[in-house]
């Protein structure tokens, strides 16, 4: 059954669509130029994501890696405590395949699917040993190569670890951007491929890190804080109901 939100998405597809392709490209380039610049300014006063604090302050693939599977369906609180537990006995693949999978799972408890993980850090890491000499890969086919990397996982590390410019398209990243009108998607995937075309490929890094941080505090996916968003006078709101 179609709902009203469907309805509301179509709408602004066909507005989107009966603009001349490269206006409209330009006017969602300018938009989120702008509004970047916003939230880019308040960012300080939100809690980054745990993976980006991760990140600045390891500089190291492998645990961004591993941070980022602790990380999926669990708190950041709860994932910054099993990364350093798990930190603190293993920092690179050798070292984690010495421990056995229950060690693992004792040390990321309660992470989120913690046996499912534990089984697939010591699989990734056999992986990177094997295929890779201990290294973690950088580019998107050979990272999703490795056992229970996924698109988001693998764009996130290529961001965050080794800075290159890859769009990580969250549930945030998803739902922001259709709230914006940039895109006007169904899915993550054919979010990240909108993005493309709309994002100046020098904001692809930091986006996620933003829009997770915003999201998590104020442009909330139930109820938005829309009285309190310092972009409120510049979001068309689409899809938006019930707000605060
Ligand atoms: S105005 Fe509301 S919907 Fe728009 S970005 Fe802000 S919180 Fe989100």
């Amino acid at each position: 059954m179609r709902t009203e939100a469907n309805h509301r998405k179509d709408n602004v597809s066909k507005r989107l669509d009966s603009r001349q392709p490269d206006e409209a490209r330009a006017q969602k380039r300018a938009f989120v130029v702008k509004v970047l610049a916003v939230l880019r300014r308040h960012s300080s006063s939100w809690n980054a994501p745990v993976v980006s604090l991760m990140a600045a302050q390891e500089k190291d693939p492998f645990l961004v890696l591993i941070g980022c599977i602790l990380s999926l369906r669990t708190k950041d609180e709860i994932t910054a405590q099993a990364s350093r537990r798990l930190f603190a006995r293993a920092r690179n693949p050798r070292q984690m395949l010495a421990l056995d999978v229950a060690e693992i799972e004792q040390l990321i408890y309660p992470v989120g699917f913690y046996r499912t993980k534990a089984r697939t850090i010591r699989q990734i890491c056999e992986e990177l040993v094997e295929r890779f000499a201990g290294r973690v890969p950088q580019t998107l086919d050979e990272l999703m190569s490795l056992p229970g990397v996924g698109r988001k996982t693998a764009n996130l590390v290529l961001s965050e670890a080794f800075d290159k410019a890859a769009i990580c398209v969250d549930v945030h990243v998803h739902r922001i951007s259709n709230r914006w009108g940039l895109v006007a998607t169904r899915t993550p995937e054919q979010t990240e491929a909108a993005l493309r075309n709309v994002l100046p490929r020098s904001y692809w890094a930091e986006y996620n890190g933003l829009l997770v941080a915003f999201g998590q505090t104020i442009c909330r996916p139930i109820s938005p804080w829309c009285s309190c968003c310092p972009i409120e006078s510049l979001c068309p709101k689409y899809g938006v109901g019930s707000h605060r």
